[in-house]
């Protein structure tokens, strides 16, 4: 925010959404203060701070006609009022509450301060429902506040309309805060300015200031429903045309090379596989050659379904960097996963002549140094690592690709750490990403999708294992592993504790070797073991002198042991779905059928079971991923918040598709008839990004436009 933002306003000056609220008539710095803790900061902040819910109080009832079990709104004056204790600890402040009609007991538990405030004579207005307790007439814990003040009720900030209910903080009340948002509509009628472009806004959509007016003193349900529609589609608006800027902006951009090479080096790669690409890994390839050759280069997103094969494609990108003469990185999320990549690629590199290293934490440091100088000298021509690659003492000669790989797993800083020098750039994801989420989200990236599995491959049979067949299940694997096969155990953590009631890798490891699986050859795999130790052990599992691993979702992502058939995963129901997914794509990778288990515990719900049961039918990732986020929501599947655009707080790009699609046609309409924002409507996305954007982001995505 503007530094100016704090200064008092000049009686002539105009009101600007940007006043801070220390300056706002009845706001003084104590109760500024506390509105800061709100995150409420300036008139605009008040503003949209939106209410958690609301109450309906445009009927109020008579005491004597309200009707048990049903949520009622009444006006009753404090008769009398008690407080007893009868279990320990436990308090009652109970009240009589009486109107012209009747009289109702209202009673609260465990708020014993209630009785200083609760003064006979005082009148309520209370939002609950009523219910019988031993013939008693009563309602429990309800919401409710101080009719204060003279007249009717229904005249009162607090009653006779739709209500908001607010988050609140120490030293704010929700009539206090009622009243100021009201006022603050009043008096800043004038200073909402319209954010959208005319040609979005049709009948049904109130404008900007209507709509936040509506949002905190809706009139009626259409209101609030059009209000918050269009607060809706002014957050997916502006997220795509920040992000359709940002692409822009880099269209113009020409800094990365173009990497025009005949292709030689993949060439040899790809005949030296035992396999031919599939049909769809050709087409992400073209697509990736296409975007090296041209500016501005390549900002791909590679969305292909657990093993559908996006590592060659990936080593092949790799190739191209280097057969231009420069260098390459791919970037993973373990070092398992970095190790295994490493072996794969590196006999391939060798034949090659080119010289390929890894970078993990646990190298040592004289290891590390040695990388890092290769990497300065150039003498190092590609580099497969973890975060190790993103740490200061990393800098290449010429880095011109970055490969990263299951790309949810970083932060969108580790990963424009690693682009600062304006590589090409190809992250991979095996999580699908629905369409209206890749248009917002994702909107600056292209997309090639891997939608094909290599032939031969069979979906993974998944089950759910209740507790009573637990002893059968581990019987087959003991059958299985003495046929050749392998397989995971795993489990949500390593360790037993107390606070948590989850089953532990360590602790079955224990009892497993004594009991069901005794004999069996078993070892254990985790996080807080050394490289060294994980290298050991994931060496002798994929050898197949290690039978049973047992392990936690260090193994979820990328890892790939043909053998392996069983992945057996201990109280599923913690599991995400597209997790469990993932992990279900370690086994079945050799020709052989995968079987996937699901235990659950006695205490999982039914929703839960409901959840694993969508796995059991359905294989397809895409379809997966879309039923975790329904249930999950898309912030915490994508971290949108980390994205570096403004966050959603009314949207949910799952849910209002049509929204996205409506924001979508706003977006492109607008920058197809004025790219440089320099009409009416630009001018007002100009003020409303310059306002939301840090000053720093906002110039430059404003500096194309
Ligand atoms: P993911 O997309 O999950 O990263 P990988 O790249 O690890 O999948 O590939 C899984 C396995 O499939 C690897 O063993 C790889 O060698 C093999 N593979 C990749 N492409 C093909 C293909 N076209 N035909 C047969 N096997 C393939
Ligand atoms: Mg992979």
């Amino acid at each position: 925010m503007p530094a100016h933002a704090a200064w008092p306003r000049d009686a002539g000056k105009a009101r600007s959404l940007e006043d801070g609220c220390q300056f706002v008539k009845g706001v003084g710095p104590t109760r500024a203060e506390a509105l800061r803790r709100l995150g409420i900061e300036n008139v605009n902040d008040l503003l949209t701070h939106f209410p958690r819910t609301y109450y309906d109080r445009r009927r109020l009832a008579p005491i004597a006609s309200l009707h048990p079990g049903i949520e009622e709104t009444f006006v009753g004056r404090v008769l009398s009022v008690t407080q007893r204790s009868p279990m320990r600890r436990r308090s009652m402040v109970i009240a009589a509450l009486g109107d012209d009609t009747g009289i109702v007991q209202v009673v609260w538990f465990n708020q014993p301060y209630l009785i200083r405030h609760l003064k006979p004579g005082r009148e309520l207005i209370v939002s609950g429902r009523l219910a019988f307790f031993r013939g008693q007439r009563q309602v429990v814990s309800p919401e409710f506040e101080y009719v204060e003040g003279e007249g009717d009720p229904r005249d009162s900030e607090a009653g006779g309309r739709i209500v908001p209910v607010y988050r609140l903080t120490a030293g704010i009340s929700q009539r206090y805060l009622r009243a100021l948002v009201s006022r603050v509509l009043d008096d800043y009628h004038d200073a909402v300015p319209e954010t959208l472009p005319d040609d979005v806004l049709d009948a049904t959509t109130p404008s900007r200031y209507q709509a936040l007016r509506s949002m905190h003193f809706p009139g009626d349900e259409s209101a609030f429903e059009h209000a918050l529609a269009r607060m809706k589609l002014e957050e997916l608006f502006y997220m795509q045309l920040i992000l359709s800027l940002r692409r822009r902006r880099r269209m113009e951009r020409t800094s990365r090379p173009r990497l025009r090479v005949p292709f030689e080096l993949e060439k040899r790669f790809l005949a030296a596989q035992p396999f031919a690409l599939t049909a769809a890994q050709r087409r992400a390839l073209d697509e990736i050659h296409a975007d090296l050759e041209t500016a501005p280069g390549m900002n791909r997103l590679l969305q292909g379904d657990v093993g559908s094969g996006k590592t060659v494609v990936a080593a092949a990108a790799l190739l191209a960097a280097i057969e231009a003469g420069h260098q390459a990185a791919m970037m993973v999320p373990t070092e398992i996963l970095a190790v295994q990549h490493f072996r794969t690629l590196v006999p391939h590199m060798e034949r090659l002549g080119l010289s390929m290293t890894l970078l993990i934490g646990s190298l040592k440091p004289a290891e590390k140094r040695r990388v890092h100088e290769g990497l300065r000298a150039g003498t190092i021509h590609a580099v497969v690592g973890t975060h190790a690659l993103i740490q200061a003492e990393v800098a290449f000669k010429h880095l011109a690709l970055v490969v990263i790989d299951e790309q949810h797993r970083f932060g969108v800083r580790q990963r424009a750490a690693l682009l600062a020098g304006d590589p090409h750039m190809l992250v991979m994801t095996a999580t699908p990403i629905p369409r209206t989420l890749a248009l917002t989200a994702y909107a600056d990236l292209d997309l090639s999708v891997i939608d094909e599995l290599p032939p031969g491959r069979a979906a993974v049979k998944t089950r759910v294992v209740p507790p009573d067949k637990r002893e059968a299940m581990y019987e087959y694997i003991r059958d299985r592993q003495g046929a050749g096969e392998q397989a995971y155990l795993l489990y949500p953590v390593i360790e037993e504790s107390e606070k948590q009631d989850m089953e532990a890798a360590e602790a079955a490891h224990a009892e497993l070797s004594e009991g069901p699986l005794k004999g069996v050859p078993m070892a254990i795999l985790h996080g807080r073991m050394s490289m060294a130790e994980k290298d050991q052990v994931m060496t002798a599992f994929r050898a197949g002198v290690v039978r049973v691993l047992v392990t936690t979702t260090v193994v979820e992502v990328g890892v790939h042991v043909p053998q392996a058939t069983i992945m057996a995963i201990h109280q599923a129901e913690r599991f995400g779905l597209s997790q469990l997914h993932q992990l279900r794509g370690r086994v079945g990778r050799g020709g052989r059928d995968g079987f996937c288990f699901l235990l659950v515990g006695d205490g999982a719900s039914p929703e839960a079971m409901e959840r694993l049961g969508a796995l059991v039918r359905e294989s397809d990732g895409f379809k997966i991923a879309e039923e975790d986020l329904r249930l999950r929501g898309p912030g915490e599947f994508l971290g949108t918040r980390q994205h570096g655009v403004p966050g959603f707080r009314v949207a949910n790009p799952l849910r209002d598709r049509a929204l996205v699609e409506r924001a979508s046609r706003a977006v492109k309409s607008l920058l197809d008839r004025d790219a440089g924002l320099s009409s009416a409507d630009g001018q007002r996305c100009r003020e409303y990004l310059r306002a939301v954007l840090s000053d720093d982001e906002g110039s430059r995505v404003m500096t194309i436009a």
